[in-house]
């Protein structure tokens, strides 16, 4: 499985920076997970694919650019764009941005081919196939109705916590799973800013340390993802001397496959 966390921006010369300020990963060119830099740095290829997207909440940095690439490709789709959230986070997603005010219902427009966007309720728990992946969704501690995910194409699974601070579920569901390739869990603020990070539901690197210590399963990648940019070398540095074998940050723009 191809799992790549777009970049959010770029330098003078084009070149992706390491600074993520949206979350967006796209799995083998044609499944995104979260849409914040969706309209921005997918490639050709990837654009002219991706169809799928879950949404695990509706935080602006998960969202932002999510209309904007439906608007894009509006003329052009030939099947509709399908978002996949739970019922909870499309009624978010209806009446905070597709509400005729922020941004156009997408929802009930169509275009010459027929439908340009569907939403598809997920269950909580019960596997649920988007494209080629096998995919289960877990709530997570997170200050919006948020889900972690399990995602599986049949060899390899990866598992994606979302936004979330000390949680339960998701562990339990990690931990009952023969095998697991990767984990890209959230680490988002310094250890300094831990109220911070406490009252907006987030890990810092000594929290996630201790977080880490639910999960059975040892061997696998670990990547930190959701590095607020501002503390990014701070936070690397602080996860790093956790000393825990195979967690490393994500690097955004770069494909990983396991
Ligand atoms: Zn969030
Ligand atoms: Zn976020």
């Amino acid at each position: 499985m191809k799992v790549q966390l777009l970049p959010s921006t770029f330098d003078a010369q084009g070149v992706a920076t390491l600074e993520q300020r949206l979350t967006c990963f796209v799995i083998d060119d044609c499944v995104a997970v979260d849409a914040g830099s969706i309209a921005i740095a997918l490639n050709n290829e990837q654009r002219s694919k991706v169809r799928d997207i879950i949404v695990t909440h509706p935080h602006m940095d998960h969202v932002a650019s999510l209309p904007i690439f439906i608007d894009d490709l509006y003329p052009s789709l030939k099947e509709p764009m399908r978002v996949y959230a739970t019922q909870e986070v499309i009624g978010l997603l209806e009446r905070d941005i597709f509400n005729w005010n922020l941004y156009p219902r997408f929802s009930d427009l169509t275009n010459d081919y027929g439908p340009v966007m569907e939403y598809i309720p997920i269950p909580i728990g019960e596997s649920f196939r988007v494209a080629h992946l096998n995919v289960v969704a877990v709530p997570v501690n997170h200050i919006v109705p948020t889900v972690g995910l399990v995602v599986s194409d049949g060899q390899k699974s990866v598992a994606f916590s979302s936004d979330t601070a000390e949680t339960e579920e998701f562990w339990k569901i990690l931990n009952e799973m023969k095998d697991l390739d990767a984990l890209l869990i959230e680490a988002s603020f310094p250890d300094r800013l831990a109220k911070l990070a406490h009252v907006s539901r987030h890990f810092t690197p000594a929290s996630l340390g201790q977080e880490l210590k639910k999960l059975t399963h040892n061997g696998m990648d670990i990547m930190a993802v959701h590095l607020k940019p501002s503390y990014r070398r701070e936070i690397i540095e602080q996860l790093n001397a956790l000393n825990i074998p195979k967690l490393k940050a994500m690097e955004p723009g770069r494909v990983y496959e396991w």
